[in-house]
């Protein structure tokens, strides 16, 4: 995608805005010139073409929006526009998390919570992934974790997108499903926003 591509301006992305970063989220969209939307009640995803769920607190994402009848409308969403899950997002985004917590199950990933302890619950690494390199960049991704999960076991038809170095996933894609263990909307490099902007200009284009 270019930066001056037509369909952008008629993208309407959604970001769940119940808990955690979804302002960095909007912000992100709106440098890109996409319209973003806060979604927080069933009707804030009725003209909305593609939604993120954002990072922060995973359990509280799915308590909340259980609360607010937004389970259902997710799913449905979610069987014909993409869904990005970053890091809680991704965990909610799952089918399985080893916890009790509410999921959507929908992406066919098992994730591990917190998988990085305590010690190193938080860093930076540079990852290679060649899925969201532009012509304009196609230097490594500044990945930021905070109490990150990893992608413990992808089904078949998940495309891993990016590793680190021992091996573990951290990133991956299942149709139009996108998860990161990391958080893009925390650094300055808008790749994986327009990647995911990408998708769903694809599926505004396809009947799914
Ligand atoms: N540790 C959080 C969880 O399990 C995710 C952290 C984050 O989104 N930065 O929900």
């Amino acid at each position: 995608m270019s930066p001056d591509d037509g369909g952008i301006n008629n993208v309407k992305i959604g970001v769940l805005a119940l808990q955690g970063d979804f302002a960095e989220h909007v912000q992100m969209l709106g440098k890109l010139g996409v319209q973003a939307v806060e979604v927080r009640l069933p009707r804030d995803m009725a003209d909305i073409d593609g939604l993120i769920i954002p990072g922060g607190e995973s359990t509280t994402i799915g308590k909340l929006s259980v609360a607010f009848g937004l389970m259902a409308p997710i799913r449905q969403f979610g069987l014909k526009k993409p869904i990005w899950g970053t890091c809680a997002g991704a965990i909610f985004l799952a089918k399985e998390s080893r916890h009790d917590q509410p999921m959507l199950k929908l992406m066919d990933i098992v994730v591990l919570r917190n998988a990085f302890g305590r010690q190193v619950d938080s860093f930076k690494t540079h990852l290679e992934i060649p899925a969201i390199i532009t012509p304009e960049n196609r230097g490594p991704f500044h990945a930021v974790f905070i109490r990150a999960p990893l992608i413990e076991q992808a089904g078949p038809d998940v495309e891993i997108l990016a590793r680190l170095a021992d091996g573990r996933i951290v990133a991956a894609r299942q149709d139009y499903f996108l998860a990161t263990s990391f958080h893009p909307e925390l650094t300055g490099d808008d790749r994986f926003h327009r990647y995911f902007v990408q998708m769903t200009l694809n599926s505004k284009g396809m009947s799914k």
